[in-house]
């Protein structure tokens, strides 16, 4: 998922989508021109908007989001406990997710990581919950002098918000929280992730067509614009359950084969110290190869093809060398021959590459990418 990145906590690069922006000037919209000016003012006929109502509106709308944000950094929190990294949150339109950099290989991890969430969210409703109370108690004896209607709305309906947080995200279909716990549960007992995954999936489907049903039932019936907001996260729902579930079956067969077994074997090499031009014309044209080892002869420098020519003008390819060009091996992050197939897909999808070198003792012996993967995949399938 794309988005902006607007800050970092515990290490973790926070990022929004256009999604979050509209939604949030929509948010921002209905409750500073339409809610509160309305609850602010019950008496009148035609309660307009002021700076208190677009104050309330702006913050109430901005701390929603903290509480998204809340929900899903108690998730990586416990990824990064069980030794899983996590590498960014991004909010968007449906909400918040937290990206981590392997799925759990344990049911425990999993259960942990997908209740902390809720958790989050049911602790914040309990807390604004009794603030709102609180401070409708102390509203009614009027000795502060002063109104806290304002303060009462922001608690009620933050208390509110996290609080259908928690709920909603606790319905046990996957890949939901609640789904997500289901599924643990499920893989704890039957010790098949697959099976498991597989029911938590169905349970999802299901939760997604009685959405998609209210949904449309609301709208037709009763012209509630509600209505198709139900249906959009049905069906938004229905997709991740199914991604989510050819994702599982997807890992568990790469999780039984190693690098070694899928790799290409053999690399062509280049020298570090000819141009560019020299490159292409007497390495990259005459092969098929996507990447070539730099070496001097002994060490191994780095790596170049055509990912890293991308960045090079063509003009720039008489002055400058392989040797300035290529990704160094320091940044490279490159695969032991005996992790398994599932781990090089999560490392090449975190890395954004085609292909990871795969060395052992200091030299590279291959390469694994997406199309060594895609073709074992395709064997398996038939
Ligand atoms: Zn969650």
């Amino acid at each position: 998922m794309r988005g902006w990145r607007i800050g970092r906590i515990m290490g973790i690069d926070i990022a929004v989508d256009l999604g979050w922006f509209v939604i949030v000037l929509l948010m921002v919209y209905t409750l500073g021109f339409r809610e509160f000016p309305r609850e602010l003012n019950p008496d009148a006929l035609r309660p307009r908007a002021d700076l208190t109502s677009l104050a309330l509106g702006v913050a109430a709308s901005l701390l929603l989001f903290a509480s998204v944000l809340a929900h899903e950094l108690s998730h990586s929190w416990m990824a990064q406990q069980r030794g899983i990294g996590v590498k960014r949150i991004t909010l968007f339109i449906f909400g918040g997710v937290a990206q981590i950099a392997s799925e759990p290989d344990r049911p425990l991890s999993e259960f942990l990581i997908a209740i902390m969430g809720p958790l989050m969210s049911v602790a914040l409703a309990a807390v604004l919950g009794a603030l709102w109370l609180w401070l409708r108690i102390v509203n009614a004896t009027g000795i502060l002098g002063v109104s806290l209607t304002p303060l009462i709305l922001l608690t009620n309906i933050l208390f509110q918000v996290n609080g259908s947080l928690a709920l909603f995200n606790l319905a046990p279909g996957f890949p939901l929280d609640g789904g997500r716990v289901f599924r643990a549960l499920l893989w704890g007992i039957t010790r098949d992730i697959r099976r498991a995954t597989r029911w938590a999936t169905r349970a999802g489907k299901l939760l997604a067509l009685i959405l998609i049903g209210a949904g449309g039932w609301l709208f037709w019936t009763e012209m509630n614009g509600n209505g198709i907001w139900y249906t959009l996260i049905g069906v938004f729902l229905w997709n991740a359950a199914s991604e989510g579930y050819r994702q599982t079956v997807l890992l568990e067969t790469l999780r039984g084969v190693s690098v070694g077994q899928l790799m290409t074997r053999g690399v062509e090499t280049a020298p570090p110290d000819i141009s560019i031009a020299e490159f292409v014309d007497r390495h990259l044209l005459p092969r098929r190869d996507l990447s070539f080892v730099v070496t001097d002869g002994s060490a191994f420098l780095g790596l170049i093809g055509m990912q890293q020519l991308k960045r090079v003008p063509r003009a720039q390819w008489t002055s400058r060398r392989v040797r300035d060009v290529m990704t160094p091996s320091a940044r490279l992050q490159p695969l032991n021959p005996n992790d398994t197939a599932a781990n090089a897909l999560t490392r090449l999808a975190n890395a954004d590459a085609a292909e990871l070198p795969v060395v052992a003792a200091g030299q590279v012996i291959g390469f694994l990418g997406q199309s060594e993967l895609a073709r074992y995949l395709k064997l398996k399938g038939e």
